[in-house]
């Protein structure tokens, strides 16, 4: 950093040495002796503002001074030799004279003694008496949590917040705004789930913005995939609102490309603004793109979406979609293969359980699913079955993994009955089975049309936290659950792409089988 330098000082040395540390030292050296050179001679032509620095540091010194004195108790006798006998403070009894301000200090100790004793009695008292009034009140500023469950998640989320798994806000505006990010007023209340100031209240320190567009339409789906679609446009235009979106906030947004800048973003207050793909139909059956989205900034792609693509197959929505590849295909596996060594996480929401199942086996890296809930708590193809679940954890023939709890209604229980407890029990069953350390949190908000009771928008999340904390969860298990256990995930998935890179392993370029151009 460029700094400036008096015409006196400068000489041919120091310009040379100017950015080393020696070249400071001896710089500032020089300066102090010139300074105490000018004190010394009492040189009336010597630099008007280095005396003024130096009434200015006594003065202040004289206040700190005064200030200590009068509530800490001190010597009776000051050393009026340490002050210049000019100097006068309203603080400090220049005259000498003792009488007055010893009876003016032995006064004030008493009262700050008193005081002093009162705080400390009435903490005891509010400790032994109250303690839960204690803790909700004065356990934040202590580092403690508070035993009110609301008051606890709060404070659970100022350290831990959460990072949601998915969030279709980039849809919404497609939808509703036909992608003009400039139309859009994050800051005031938007129609669906998610805005600033309920991203805000509900803690929300970073969230995949889902890039998703829908399967190809059934008049021109066929069974091979051949027929071009719209969808990698599609999705471009949905990274490039997302972009716009976070460029355009940048109080609030910040773009992460990796664990290191979701910590770096929570650390200064932003959200975290992570790119998901979701779907494989998304692709254009290139693992090209795949490359090409992951240099634009995206972090996961879920494998399907409802429908089976040229990687692998769908559960579909409704049950009964017939298996296609009966997991992946031979270029799903190069995807995956692929997926692990540019550190793109492999989602496993919407896929079959056979893929869900072969893709574990092939990936070197941890997997997620982005917005999944328990299929033993609520039957839906879209949810997580045991089977699967029992292959997540840290034993032998296991796999690190997350299962992000997704709330949509249909996946979380019968109609009327999805709530902040239901949305829990999926939460709890995924830790019964696979541990507390492999759960995390992807709501689906903006992109389910119902909500649960009391879990409405982003700002509710405090709910499903004081929830869990009422049932026994401590502020560890839920800052894993709120983000610690994706971030970990994604850690790992970071040093396997890493490590594949370092071993020199070389990007793939198979071609989909059935592509007869290349
Ligand atoms: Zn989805």
């Amino acid at each position: 950093m460029a700094r400036s330098r008096s015409s006196s000082s400068s000489s041919s040395s120091s310009s040379s040495s100017d950015d080393s540390d020696h070249g400071k030292q001896s710089w500032w050296k020089r300066t102090l002796q010139k300074k105490k050179k000018s004190k010394s001679n009492n040189d009336n032509n010597g630099s008007s503002s280095s005396q003024l620095s130096s009434a200015g540091r006594a003065a202040r010194n004289a206040l700190l001074l005064g200030a200590v004195q009068s509530i800490l108790p001190v010597s009776n006798t000051p050393d009026h030799n340490t002050m210049p006998s000019t100097e006068t403070s309203p603080l400090l009894n220049g005259n000498g004279a003792q009488g007055p301000s010893n009876e003016a200090n032995a006064k004030k100790r008493g009262i700050v003694w008193g005081a002093l004793t009162a705080l400390f009695a009435g903490a005891l008292i509010l400790i032994l008496g109250f303690p839960d009034t204690f803790a909700n009140v004065f356990g934040p500023w202590l580092g403690l949590i508070p035993s009110d469950p609301a008051l606890a998640a709060l404070a659970i989320l100022d350290r831990a917040p959460v990072i949601d798994g998915h969030i279709d806000l980039p849809i919404l505006v497609r939808f509703e705004y036909r992608n003009n990010a400039t139309a859009i007023d994050l800051g005031s209340r938007m129609p669906a789930h998610v805005d600033i100031p309920r991203l805000r209240k509900g803690k929300v320190g970073g969230f995949f913005w889902s890039v998703y567009v829908q399967c190809p339409d059934s008049k021109i789906a066929d069974k091979d995939f051949l027929n071009p679609t719209w969808r990698v446009r599609d999705t471009l235009e949905q990274i490039d609102v997302s972009k716009l979106l976070i460029e355009k906030y940048p109080e609030t947004f910040r773009l992460a490309l990796s664990a290191a800048d979701i910590d770096a973003a929570i650390a200064t207050g932003k959200i975290a603004s992570l790119i998901g793909v979701e779907g494989g139909h998304q692709l254009g059956n290139s693992l090209a793109v795949l490359r090409q989205y992951h240099a634009l900034g995206v972090r996961y792609v879920t494998l399907t979406h409802t429908c089976h693509n040229a990687f692998a197959d769908s559960c579909g929505f409704e049950p009964g979609i017939i298996p296609l590849h009966h997991g992946l295909s031979p270029l799903g596996v190069t995807l995956v293969e692929e997926m692990n060594r540019l550190g793109v996480l492999v989602d496993l929401s919407h896929t079959s359980d056979d893929t869900a199942k072969h893709a574990i086996k092939v990936s070197k890296a941890p997997v997620i699913w982005s917005h999944s809930s328990a299929r033993a708590v609520h039957n839906v193809p879209r949810n997580v079955p045991d089977d699967v679940l029992a292959l997540i954890g840290k034993g032998e023939n296991q796999t690190d993994a997350v299962v992000m709890v997704n709330f949509a209604p249909f996946f979380v229980a019968t109609p009327g009955n999805a709530n902040v407890s239901a949305v829990a029990d999926h939460v709890e069953h995924i830790a019964n089975v696979a541990g507390k350390a492999y759960v995390g949190i992807g709501s689906d908000y903006d992109g389910i049309g119902e909500v649960p009771v009391g879990l409405e928008d982003v700002s509710k999340y405090p709910a499903l936290i004081a929830e869990l904390y009422s049932r026994g969860w401590t502020k560890y298990e839920l800052g894993g659950l709120t983000g610690g256990n994706l971030l970990r995930v994604l850690r790992k998935a970071e040093a396997v792409a890493h490590e594949l890179q370092g071993a020199g392993t070389l990007p793939k370029f198979d071609i989909y089988d059935k592509r007869t151009d290349l």
